[in-house]
């Protein structure tokens, strides 16, 4: 059975999708060598970027633009001989596929050297596509450095990489470099529709939306995903099967996760946490889904014209999110990670900043006790979602002592002084701060502003 990435694999520069800088350029090489005898004037080419982008497609494209009976031509004619053996390149003595990461060795490069110099079978070039090329060995790269400076003039190669950084640098002088970005969502989805269009198969609206943002950027990995819900679905594209097939959160429970994260809601948060827990969901996509939500979020609160200190703050609560997706990755408990994540920056919009704070001339233990905002040792407790109650905000006189100036007699709570001889916000701030190391801790966690919660 044809899968849907292999018959839909693109065949000619024109059907390249979201390449089309790299396209337009080997669309003028190609035409440049038609006008000039056939000769190209680079042999050497090198196709840089992440898998399922084309790299390979794009490098049998110009293997069979270049021995096309009608060619060099960027349009091939698809029915002579060349272009009729390009579509089995296995059986194509003209178009050599090297795997590097299976052919490393100096001893393969070497033969390579020597075959290099045998004339094509029967088409105008012999074209050398070498994948992984940043696989070979130091020797390789140097057996295939000798071939590149001087190639014989029936020779085209085609190096193709996922690492461009691995690549030695002499290499990349002696090539025409073209790097291959990841494909737009958007264009992906598009071509999705083309091909449930051409094959008669019915989808549901989003669903291949999200089928597209799966793919993340490679063309090869969505057809493959679109094979999968299709022969899941009956034939059908249904957004339902879809989230089930890719473990993709249910929308309405990313919303309501959100909802309830802008609303400073704690309970709620930890009930749709758990819901999710006994829905088996993939957490990893589940944060994926809420950051992008977030997103939008931000932007129709941006667009709708919000204060600019409001969408300063979204945008923090945005940033603590993402921040968080790389302990999500690494931890062994990652509903613990996202619970935690979920109820701090549920706390955000309602912490008071530091320097209004100062501003008002409030600190910690110069407010009185029924009002005073709840330390840092409580905001600590709080943040991670507990109940928070009144706790004395004077640090332990030895803690005070330990990390006062040594001339300055440490007092035990945070020092009153007379109007006139107030210190500065900026200074009483970085005093405050050298003296509670949580307080410290929760200022990088809140991107350095925002240190007090207050008891509602
Ligand atoms: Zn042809």
């Amino acid at each position: 059975m044809t899968t849907l990435a292999l018959k839909y694999r693109p065949r000619l520069l024109a059907d390249l999708v979201g390449q089309e800088v790299g396209a337009k350029a080997l669309n003028n090489a190609l035409l440049r060598a038609k006008a000039s005898d056939g000769r190209i004037s680079h042999q050497a080419f090198l196709f840089a970027g992440v898998r399922g982008t084309g790299k390979t497609s794009t490098a049998r494209i110009l293997a069979r633009a270049l021995n096309c009976a009608q060619g060099p031509t960027p349009t091939p004619c698809g029915v002579c001989d060349p272009c009729k053996a390009s579509e089995q390149p296995d059986q194509n003595l003209d178009i050599v596929e090297i795997d590097a990461a299976s052919r490393a060795s100096v001893e393969d490069a070497r033969a390579l050297r020597e075959q290099v110099h045998t004339r094509p079978a029967f088409c105008r070039y012999r074209v050398y596509i070498i994948d992984e090329v940043h696989m070979l060995s130091r020797q390789a790269f140097d057996a295939l450095l000798k071939i590149l400076e001087e190639p014989p003039p029936h020779a085209v190669f085609v190096l193709a990489t996922t690492e461009f950084q691995d690549v030695p640098d002499t290499i990349k002088s002696r090539v025409q470099i073209f790097p291959f970005r990841l494909i737009p969502v958007g264009l992906i989805e598009k071509r999705l529709q083309h091909v449930c269009d051409s094959e008669g198969i019915p989808a549901e609206p989003g669903s291949l939306r999200l089928v597209a943002e799966a793919g993340q950027g490679s063309m090869r990995d969505a057809l493959t995903t679109l094979d999968r819900v299709i022969s899941a679905g009956d034939g059908k594209v249904l957004e339902s099967m879809v989230r089930e097939q890719l473990g993709i959160v249910p929308a309405v429970r990313v919303k309501g996760v959100l909802e309830s994260m802008l609303a400073g809601d704690a309970p709620s948060i930890i009930d749709h946490c758990d819901a999710l827990a006994s829905l088996g969901a993939d957490w990893a996509n589940f944060w994926r889904e809420l950051i992008l939500a977030f997103r939008d979020h931000l932007e129709s609160v941006t667009r709708s014209g919000a204060p600019p200190h409001e969408a300063l703050r979204f945008s923090r609560m945005l940033s603590l999110l993402l921040q968080r997706e790389r302990d999500l990755r690494d931890s062994s408990l990652p509903q613990v990670v996202v619970e935690l994540a979920l109820l701090t920056v549920a706390q955000l919009p309602h912490l008071t900043p530091l320097d209004d704070l100062l501003r008002s001339g409030q600190t910690p233990s110069s407010v009185p006790a029924a009002k005073t905002p709840v330390s840092v040792a409580a905001n600590s407790q709080a943040i991670q979602g507990q109940p928070h109650p009144y706790v004395p905000p004077a640090p332990p006189p030895h803690k005070a002592q330990t990390f006062s100036p040594p001339p300055k007699p440490a007092p035990p709570t945070l020092p009153q002084k007379p109007p006139s001889a107030a210190p500065s916000p900026e200074k009483e701030k970085d005093e405050l701060i050298r003296q509670e190391p949580l307080l410290k801790r929760l200022l990088e966690d809140t991107s350095g502003e925002i240190v007090e919660i207050r008891k509602t």
